[in-house]
């Protein structure tokens, strides 16, 4: 921006936009505090920004410009170098970053969850819907629901970019090893809570149950802070920008989520983490490869000779490693006995990649006494429950509604 005039302190102050400043612009629009709006106050002493441009290319991407300058006279409005201007009710930095984008092709954000991506795209955003320019809505719109997608699926790639991108920031914090920082985890995951009111304001409802589920799981600022040598601080936010309805579906869905929790994944120690069913003992005991060693079978229960058809030999197994890997799992974070209920869907996650360590692991050894029929069967299990989980998410966070409507347009 170069200021136009040199004023002092009550007078306006206008500047031209440093980028979008055509000399052979055939309009201006003005945007800021003290933009001569019409129906608007006038704020005294304020900021005017301007944007000299074409009205051939703001027509081209957005009819709602079109229609604007096709009814405007030009003619006792308000006039700039001998041009014609248009006052815009927009925040100014809205507007610039819509023009840049119409001037130079749209920069879409590409890295999946970058904490930057919302704050690149909401202008965009908010103006692509104002001035109906679908093109930039539709790439726009894609970069939020990529990092907060409606399916478990899309989830679980973003869950692993985040990491991926906290695990990177981490090293190479802990390389310039400043005892005297912090490492805040915060600034290398996305802000639900924008995110939360930014769907809100624009009617990205898809994006919501997920931004929901993300929110849920985040407490307080420091908490866990004390947990590793350095100034490990954990994820917080600000909840205070949330209305009252979105708190209510915070604290509400919070406890919707753990009373699931409580009454299915918990029971992982009773044993029925995993419903055994007669139709799916049935069907493993005839798919099941693991053949009960003769030794075995002579020592331990010489009367009892398995009948293979009926029985499944690898259940004792699985029932042993669901303990194992729920004792290991619930205790990754000695002093945060809630982790299962925070992200359920975290939990499950990682057992499902324990169960995919390969038979030289020993961290579940009774992984590696079952065949590879029963771990594949045990991981779909695992992964049923997450779609569970996700399937039920805008219940929890009373979205129903919202979620069917977005569906249903
Ligand atoms: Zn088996």
């Amino acid at each position: 921006m170069t200021d136009q005039n040199n004023t002092n302190d009550n007078e306006l102050r206008f500047y031209c936009d440093e980028h979008i400043w055509f000399d052979d612009g055939n309009i201006v629009l003005l945007a800021g505090p003290s933009a001569p709006v019409p129906g608007r106050e006038p704020v005294e002493g304020g900021d005017i920004y301007g944007f000299r441009c074409h009205k051939s290319v703001l027509g081209k991407h957005s009819p709602v410009f079109k229609d604007m300058f096709a009814t405007s006279s030009n003619k006792g409005d308000i006039m700039i170098e001998g041009v014609p201007a248009v006052a815009l009710a927009d925040d100014w930095e809205d507007i610039r970053d819509l023009l840049r984008t119409f001037y130079a092709a749209f920069d879409i954000p590409t890295q999946l969850r970058d904490p930057k991506n919302l704050v690149r795209v909401a202008g965009i955003l908010r103006l692509s819907k104002k001035y109906m320019i679908d093109e930039f809505w539709d790439k726009a719109v894609k970069v939020v629901q990529r990092d907060y997608p409606s399916t478990a699926e899309e989830w679980l790639v973003a869950e692993a970019a985040s990491r991926e991108i906290e695990k990177r920031a981490l090293q190479s914090f802990q390389l310039k090893g400043d005892m005297h920082q912090s490492f805040y985890v915060s600034e290398h995951w996305p802000d639900p809570v924008a995110t939360i009111k930014l769907a809100s304001e624009l009617d990205i409802l898809p994006i919501l149950p997920a931004a929901f589920y993300d929110l849920n799981r985040i407490y307080f600022a420091q908490r866990g802070g004390e947990l590793y040598d350095y100034g490990y601080q954990e994820r917080h936010v600000n909840t205070h920008d949330l209305d009252i309805v979105d708190l209510r579906r915070l604290t509400e869905g919070r406890e919707e989520l753990r009373i699931y929790i409580r009454s299915s994944v918990l029971h992982a120690v009773k044993d029925d983490w995993i419903t055994i069913t007669p139709a799916s003992r049935r069907e493993m005991s005839r798919l099941c490869k693991c053949v009960v060693p003769a030794e075995e079978r002579l020592h331990k229960k010489p009367r009892f000779v398995p009948d293979l058809r009926v029985n499944w030999p690898c259940l004792p197994h699985i029932r042993i490693w669901l303990r194992e890997a729920h004792v290991s799992l619930s205790t990754d974070r000695p002093l945060d006995p809630v982790a299962i209920v925070v992200d359920p869907i975290k939990y499950l996650t990682d057992a499902q990649a324990a169960l995919s360590l390969d038979a030289t692991d020993t961290q579940y050894p009774a992984a590696n006494e079952m065949c590879a029929v029963c771990r594949m069967w045990l991981k779909s299990q695992l992964r049923e429950k997450i779609d569970k989980i996700w399937t039920a998410l805008p219940l929890f966070f009373s979205l129903a509604a919202e979620v069917s409507s977005a569906g249903a347009s």
